[in-house]
This record gives C-alpha cells, structure tokens and sequence, in this order.
C-alpha cells in the first residue's frame, strides 16, 4: 500500500526536443507512465508550444513551456551552432526554474526523462538531485554507432568498406548514419548527436523507443555499459495493446492532416492496392529525385497516396496531380496512423525516419525504403536485411533511385511470389511481436514498470 502511494505522488517532467519526431515518441511514453499511476508533465520551448496544433487531448499529461532562448522562432541569421549553444544556456536556466516552480507549488518533480538531444537536461536533473532518465527516440543500433564515435571507438573519417561493432552484424559504411559515412556533412548535428553520450554515464536509465526481440543483440551489448531498457514501440495503445483508454493518436502535429479527405479517398479502395508515399517531417527531396518517383507512380498500375509537404510541392512535375488525378491523392500531411492501418494501404514508401519505420512496423505494412540522410540509411539496411519486412530503393551513381528501380520494389513488396510473399509474412510477424512487447507482461510493459518501481524506491525528497 505503502509502495502504490508513492508511486501515485511520483511526478515526472518528460522534456522534449522541439520537433515532431521526438514529441510523438516521449508524449506517448508519457501515457504509458500515466498509465501506471505516475504524474507526468511534458515540457516543450514556447515556441514550439505556438506551433503545433493540438488535435487529441492530452489529458492528464500537464503540458508546461521553457524557453530556449528563441520563443519567437529561430532567425536564419543565427547559425545552428548559435542556436543549440543558446538553447543550452537559456534552456538550463529555464527548466530549472519550471523545476522549481513545480516544487513552490506543492507538486515536485522526482524524475526527468529527458531527450538526449538537449543532455543539459541532465545536468540540470543532477544538479537538484533528481532521478534522470535519457530517452532516446532513434534506434539502439544507430545511438550505439554515434556512442562508438563519441568515445573514439570508431575513428572518423572512417577507414575501410565496413565496422564492426559487438552486437552488430558488419554494417556497410555507405549504411551507416549519413552525419558519420559523410563525414563533415553537417558538423554541428554530429557535435549535437555525439554530445548526447557526454554525460550519458550519469543517467540513472537510458530508455530506448524499441523493443528487445527487435534489436536484442545490440540491446543485450549496450545493456552491459548502460542501465538500459527498451520501452517501445510508442505507436498509440490502440494500434498495439488495446489497454490505454483513448490513446488514438499522438495529439500533437506540426502541420494539419487532411483526415477526412485521405480517409474518403482510402475507403474507396480495395484492400492492399495503395502505396502510400511519405518523407516524414523534414527530409528535402532532390528534384530529380522527386521527378522519378512522381513518373513512377504516374505510370504504375496502384493507386497512390503521397504526402508531399507545402515546402516540397514547387518540386512535383507540372500538372502532375491534375494527370494523376484517377489514380493518386497528393497531400500536405495525413493521419499517418490512420492511414498506415488501412486495409487499402498495401505498402508504404518511406524515408525510413525511426518513428515511420516503426509505425509501419507496428501495423504490419511492408516498406520500400527510400532514405535521405541522417539515420535513415541505416534504419533502411534494417528493414531489408535485418528483419525482412521490405526492400531498399537501390540508387544510381548521383545518388537517385529511378523510376524503374522504385517500381520493381514496390510490384515485388506488393505482389512478389518469393522473396515478396516472405516480406509480407515477416510484416505480419513483426506486428504480433511488436504487440506482444507493450502487452501485459510483454518485454517493454515490463521494462515500464521496473521503472515505476524504481521512482518508488528514489529519495524521499523527490516523491
Ligand atoms: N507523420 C504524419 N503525417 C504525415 C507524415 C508523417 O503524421 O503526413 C508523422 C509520422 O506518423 C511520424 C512522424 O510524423 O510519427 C515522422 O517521424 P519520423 O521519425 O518518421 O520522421 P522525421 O519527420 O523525424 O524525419
């Protein structure tokens, strides 16, 4: 009795990094800790916080803003560097004082889970004796890579045609995160990513938005240099395990979906005959790139649906939705949940963004994968050789996957007798797993309440 109470006082701030791919996953996680009896408070910039457009209620999760320095947006004048240096100094001084504000009114804060892209948070944590939690929203095996690089394990630039890593298979370098296999491409995003392991040996857990049987080699590896649990995959309760009332969606998007519209249009279908095309939030397609796949689709015999961002548009061929108009739907941003567990939906050609990949994943829709940058090539290499649920757009000498090559995917994932038939089994195997993992007594169910159960035991201050 003694122990529930306490668990019911614990109230933990979840800090995020201001950007849609890292609230989906540490809002969600924030509902499974809601979940277990735990109070939880979301901290996100004030900036942000204007942005974003809520569309579920986020219920009991109290959302609370800091500033990082630039409430009224970042000025293009401000190099990056600038930005992330002021975003530390400004943010540690305001999370502290929400810190404390939180204490002054009779509701403290014992832990903070917080992003490891902005680790002063952890600092701060430590600073007034608080339990601290990182909380990674890319894969084990990507964080583990940067983690090598961060502690000179694997020297940049790197040297040979692949690296070898205990609990990896030999990864290929051109797989590798782009910020490491190009090196120097963007320094300031390496610095930022590397520096999430600075201070990394301080967290009292280091969580990961995955789950064991999904990269249980790397995460047996890791788990020997961190106290590290698997606490995924973060897709809302409804999608998986049924168990959280209302979790139907994340509530927070950066852009307005065009629900109705895609839902409509998705509900004319037949089952499996849509390719559903996204890049996620932020990656920038090559025109020429853009030109291929648009001739793909235009010429394929599937129905498409396509989210190409305002940003994007002016890159589409002329005309190309009014001549694709009996066949395809051209979006500026969609309910990717909802429209990932359509029926009509039969494949989904993605950046391979973490979030994508394991919402598609989780829903059982086999993947072409079509990555840009950052982590995307190696969570690619994954999808293909690692758990078998698609295939990898191979591209030319510029850099581009052509028509033909991204057509032949998409008709061997969608239709394809051999190797297709055992991508779209391996889909619907990795969907039971990942239900399984968040399920009572599943792999991450367990790993959350090991770490309720661990605020129970934190100093009595923080409780
Ligand atoms: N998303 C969405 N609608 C869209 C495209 C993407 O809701 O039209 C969501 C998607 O479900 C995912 C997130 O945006 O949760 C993108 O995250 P991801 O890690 O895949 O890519 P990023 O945007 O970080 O590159």
């Amino acid at each position: 009795m003694e122990k529930e109470e306490s668990v019911l006082h614990a109230h933990v701030l979840v800090v995020s990094f201001p950007a849609q791919g890292h609230i989906n996953p540490l809002l969600q996680f924030s509902k499974r800790l809601l979940s277990k009896g735990l109070r939880v408070t979301l901290a996100i910039t004030k900036y942000f916080a204007k942005s974003m457009t809520m569309h579920a209620p986020t219920g009991p999760i109290k959302v609370e803003t800091f500033s990082n320095g630039y409430d009224d947006g970042w000025q293009k004048e401000n190099s990056t560097e600038e930005y992330f240096e002021r975003f530390k100094m400004v943010g540690s001084q305001t999370l502290t004082e929400l810190i404390k504000k939180q204490e002054s009114s009779g509701d403290p804060i014992s832990c903070v889970v917080y992003d490891p892209f902005l680790s002063w948070a952890l600092d701060v944590a430590k600073e007034l004796n608080l339990v601290g939690a990182a909380f990674f929203t890319q894969s084990c095996t990507v964080c583990s890579i940067y983690y090598h690089v961060q502690r000179g394990l694997l020297k940049l630039p790197l040297a040979g045609t692949e690296i070898s890593i205990p609990g990896l298979p030999p990864v290929p370098i051109t797989d590798l995160p782009s910020f490491v296999s190009i090196f120097g491409s963007y320094p300031t995003i390496l610095t930022l990513l590397l520096s999430q392991f600075s201070n990394i040996d301080k967290a009292d857990l280091v969580l990961f938005n995955s789950f064991d049987k999904l990269e249980q080699e790397i995460v047996n590896s890791m788990a020997k240099i961190w106290p590290l649990k698997t606490i995924g995959p973060t897709v809302p309760s409804i999608y998986l395990d049924k168990r959280i009332e209302g979790d139907e969606d994340y509530g927070f998007n950066l852009f307005n979906p065009c629900t109705d519209t895609c839902m409509n249009w998705l509900n004319m279908k037949e089952t499996g005959s849509v390719v559903y095309i996204s890049f996620g939030s932020l990656a920038e397609l090559g025109v020429e790139q853009m030109k291929e796949l648009a001739l793909c689709l235009k010429d394929s015999n599937n129905h498409f649906l396509w989210v190409v961002r305002q940003s994007e548009k002016n890159k589409l061929p002329t005309n190309f939705v009014e001549e694709t108009l009996e066949k395809g739907l051209v979006v500026p941003w969609c309910p990717q949940l909802e429209v990932l567990s359509h029926k009509a939906v039969g494949c989904f050609v993605t950046h391979c963004g973490w979030n994508s990949t394991l919402e598609s994943l989780s829903l059982g829709v086999p993947m072409v994968g079509l990555p840009q940058w950052t982590d995307q090539p190696t969570n690619a290499k994954y999808i293909e050789d690692v758990w078998g649920m698609g295939l990898r757009a191979k591209v030319d000498e510029k850099g581009v996957a052509i028509k033909e090559e991204i057509e032949a995917c998409i008709r061997e994932v969608m239709q394809g007798a051999e190797k297709g038939k055992e991508i779209r089994n391996n889909a619907i195997k990795w969907k039971e797993l990942a239900k399984e993992a968040v399920d009572e007594g599943g792999s991450s169910d367990r790993n959350i309440e090991e770490f309720v159960a661990l605020l129970c035991g934190a100093p009595s201050r923080c409780l």
